[in-house]
């Protein structure tokens, strides 16, 4: 392992660059094989840079071809050069002109960093570290420049030339077959941002008035064909942006605004200015090849990126220590717009099933770290739950504790003093500092500390004095790198709730009653909007006027990213699904009973048959009462915790296959007590009219199809004959994909015709093909792993496409728990071997998959041994990219980084 020889980079090592670039100005002439890049760069030293420093310029297997200052050729004494570095040792001490000439090959870039062919398209993505392998660079995010490029290609090769900002000028190249177009980006950007792109591109576009006046043409480019499932990411472009201008008053600031699907991606998207580049998946959409979650994926990634038009590229990050910055507040963003265009509730659920699932998760294994990082050898690494989603959870806590009105004047002073700066974490807080008044250094703490704060909460309720008292108390666990860890600065909105629903004076026996039934309780320590600072390691909060017992209803909306724990009887939890006022916490409560008895039965410790039944009784009430309301809503309170959900809720010495039978199980007896309204709302919502994927119609699907899930748990039988009319009849993905979705839980002939069938139908559709693949990945059962490894071997499969390898075998890894986790560790081996294969060609993929070893320590013993032997195994081997050995050494250390 490499690990010693690795470079930490330290945010305390910071300092800003000796030298400043203004102006870049780029003639990429492209060629499959031997593209030239002649960069002219514009450069001074920097005032507050080392006055004698030499000038080091960033590279990754870079060719230098020429080098010259202020147009003098240099001689070999005047710089050394490598593939990974320009040095010029005497650089000048006045404003100079570098101009830098090298050659890369774009197909041979497997690594998908850099300018690199996909589908035949060129196409670059920079961030974090991509752009020194199109030139030498200072590549770092606080250097930022204007740049214009011009890109010359074969006229036929690539029709197509695309850049960052405006297009200034274009044309034939004379007495060539190539052509060329010059792209002006007036905004000066760090390197990070910098894309183009040139081939044959099928277009949609549309104008988009900003508020201002100005019009802007908007293009989304697709391979040719596939311009009609482009429609749907252009109409949430238009909106997104709207609503950008309508809740954070931010306009779009050039001419034009272009996005490009592409097929060969590392990530979701990219926000480059005025460019984005995306994962063709969150783009391309049809009823017949995308689901209801795909439309609320594309929705919400194209808002996301075009979000980071104001936060991320107008303001950008000083150094990746800051990532957060621009990517925690971004999808803080991008979260409130599916919340506003889609059921505030459902999103919300949504968002915090994926932070538990991942984020959670990460903070309780070998990985974890805090939202801003202090340290880092490969920040490839660092684009994570953490710094995404934890990194949102800060900004709507910091709106929760300050309020709506002061968050938007915080957040448009923040615009206002930061506007074309690289910042810090420190700008953003101070802005909202300002505002208030308030001393935030405090609630800081939450970019400095990793793991989750637990939070205990008692309560106490005295008749006589009609109080209702509650003692909080909370403690982080320790974390790599962290062994002690201070109290947080938690907001916890509550409210109490009858336990019947009931008026206090008994007056109103409705039960929609809930807590108006408290309007004479008080609490001085709650803020006008029902919200607790909690910033101690202990605290107390007393509630007056409080004539009986109340069921206390804690961390609604989950106002903070912890786990609460509160010993509540599962009829007081049931209690708060009836009557709580607060959506969330009715979703939570039904959730936290489900957990209970999951854990229980997943431990042997418990049969809990009549907590089963209460729960299953108080699920049918629920669905017969509250169903149709919201359907969506509906769908996620009849779904148990997922079987990781119950690992990491355990958390120690963990047998995936007791999980496994657990939830089966429970899955089976809700089924079989709740046959009844399940089979109504499954016929009731029946598929009828044109497929809508707006928010209201899939709800209604989700629900029909989780019903249908628990009905064929119930009786296989019933639920095989269901599945199979569905998949013939179904008139869109979302219901086709439900129904053999179901099907692969029931072994046998009929569902492996359907899934023959189903691969055979959508032969020529590489992302349907990759929903195919993870369906089968995740069957359950022994088979799986030779089916994996069989399915490696189908003519759709490859493993140089992320997107491929990450549907099945990511998906295996990542959501097969018991096959991925086999007691005999082929589970281990195989994504170990695959690892390997795949860090030949791509470091990044090959690091994302393997952090799906990340819960190897929280396995009984068996597994452990064999998830240990497995990581080993990779860390022995010699020439590990610095993306998987970084992985492979944090997963192994004991007691993590210092
Ligand atoms: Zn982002």
């Amino acid at each position: 392992m490499r690990t010693d020889t690795q470079q930490i980079v330290r945010l305390e090592d910071y300092r800003p660059s000796d030298f400043l670039i203004d102006r870049v100005e780029l003639d990429v002439g492209l060629h499959p094989t031997a593209t030239r890049v002649v960069a002219t760069l514009t450069m001074r030293p920097n005032p507050e840079g080392r006055p004698d420093a030499p000038l080091v310029l960033d590279g990754d297997e870079l060719n230098l071809k020429a080098l010259a200052l202020n147009g003098r050729s240099l001689s070999a004494e005047e710089f050394e050069a490598s593939p990974q570095s320009l040095t010029i040792a005497q650089a000048p001490r006045q404003p100079f002109t570098l101009t830098i000439e090298t050659e890369i090959n774009p197909t041979a870039n497997t690594k998908l960093m850099g300018l690199y062919r996909s589908g035949g398209n060129y196409c670059t993505q920079c961030e974090a570290e991509g752009f020194r392998r199109i030139t030498y660079f200072l590549d770092r995010p606080d250097v930022m420049a204007v740049y214009t490029t011009r890109i010359e290609a074969d006229r036929e090769d690539a029709p197509v030339l695309l850049g960052n900002g405006n297009p200034v000028a274009g044309g034939v190249v004379d007495g060539s077959d190539r052509h060329y177009a010059v792209w002006h980006d007036p905004h000066p950007k760090p390197s990070y941002l910098f894309a183009l792109v040139g081939g044959r591109l099928g277009r949609v576009s549309k104008t988009f008035t900003t508020m201002s006046g100005r019009a802007v043409d908007l293009a989304i480019y697709v391979e040719p064909g596939k311009e009609s499932r482009a429609d749907y990411a252009l109409d949430a472009l238009e909106r997104s942006m709207r609503w950008d201008e309508r809740v954070f008053g931010r306009e779009y600031d050039l001419d034009v605004f272009n996005i490009v699907a592409v097929s060969d991606f590392n990530m979701g998207a990219m926000e480059n200015k005025g460019l984005n580049i995306f994962n063709d998946k969150y783009v391309l959409a049809s009823p017949e090849t995308a689901t209801d979650m795909d439309y609320a994926h594309i929705e919400a990634i194209i808002a996301h990126e075009y979000f980071h038009n104001w936060t991320g590229n107008r303001v950008t990050c000083r150094d990746w220590f800051q990532l957060c910055l621009k990517e925690g507040l971004t999808v803080f963003r991008d979260q409130e717009f599916s919340s506003d265009e889609r059921s505030r509730p459902v999103h919300r659920i949504a968002e915090v099933k994926t932070l538990r699932a991942r984020q959670f998760l990460e903070d309780a294994s070998p990985l974890a770290h805090p939202v801003r990082p202090t340290q880092y050898r490969e920040i490839n690494n660092f684009y994570t739950a953490t710094v995404y989603e934890k990194g949102a959870e800060i900004v709507r806590m910091l709106r929760t504790i300050i309020g709506e009105a002061d968050f938007r004047r915080g957040m448009d002073l923040y615009f206002e003093r930061c506007d074309g700066t690289a910042a810090t974490v420190e700008d953003f807080l101070s802005a909202f500092a300002e505002v208030t008044g308030r001393d935030l250094s405090h609630f800081a703490r939450w970019y400095e500390q990793s793991g989750t704060p637990r939070v205990t909460v008692k309560g106490h309720h005295d008749p006589d004095a009609k109080t209702f008292r509650l003692d909080f108390t909370q403690s982080t666990p320790p974390t790599p790198g962290q062994p002690e860890k201070g109290a947080m600065a938690i907001p916890v909105a509550l409210g109490l709730v009858a336990q019947d629903g009931s008026d206090q004076d008994g007056s109103d026996q409705d039960d929609s009653a809930q807590d108006r039934s408290w309007a004479n309780a008080a609490c001085e320590r709650l803020d006008s909007r029902g919200v607790f600072l909690f910033d101690k390691p202990q605290d107390s909060i007393t509630f007056t006027g409080v004539t009986s017992r109340p069921v206390p209803s804690l961390l609604r909306g989950f106002s903070a990213p912890v786990k609460l724990s509160l010993d509540l009887p599962n009829e007081e939890l049931l209690a708060l699904l009836r009557h709580d006022t607060d959506a969330f916490n009715r979703w939570q409560a039904a959730q936290t009973v489900a957990m209970r008895l999951l854990v229980g039965l997943a431990k042997g410790v418990d049969a809990a048959d009549q907590d089963i039944g209460a729960l299953s009784g108080a699920l049918c009430s629920f669905m017969g009462r509250d169903a149709l309301a919201d359907p969506a809503f509906a769908a996620l309170v009849v779904t148990l915790p997922s079987e990781a959900d119950v690992a990491q809720e355990i958390g120690q010495d963990v047998d995936p296959d007791a999980i496994h039978r657990a939830r089966s199980q429970m899955r089976q007896r809700i089924g079989r007590s709740c046959a009844q309204p399940l089979q109504r709302f499954y016929d009731a919502l029946s598929d009828s009219g044109p497929y809508s994927p707006d928010a209201a119609s899939a709800g209604r699907r989700s629900l029909r199809n989780a019903c249908l899930d628990l009905l064929a748990a119930a009786d296989a039988g019933t639920g095989e004959a269901l599945a199979v009319r569905q998949l013939e009849s179904a008139s869109n993905m979302t219901d086709r994909l439900a129904s053999l979705s179901v099907l692969t839980t029931l072994p046998g002939a009929v569902r492996e015709e359907a899934i023959a069938r189903f691969g055979d139908r959508y032969r020529n559709e590489p992302l349907v093909l990759d929903k195919w693949f993870t369906l089968q990945a995740a069957i359950p059962e022994d088979g799986t792993l030779e089916r994996v490894t069989g399915l490696m071997q189908h003519p759709a499969f490859s493993i140089s496409n992320p997107n491929r390898v990450r549907a099945l075998i990511g998906s295996f890894a990542m959501l097969n728990q018991v096959q991925f986790n086999r007691a005999d560790g082929a589970g281990y081996r195989f994504l170990a071997s695959i690892v390997l294969r795949v860090d030949e060609l791509n470091p990044q993929l090959a690091a994302r998959l393997l952090t799906a070893f990340s819960t190897w320590r929280m396995m009984e013993s068996a597994r452990r041994a064999q998830a240990e032997q497995a990581l080993r195994s990779i860390a022995q081997k010699p020439n590990l990219s610095r993306d998987v050995g970084d992985i492979v050494s944090r997963s192994l250390e004991e007691g993590g980084a210092k």
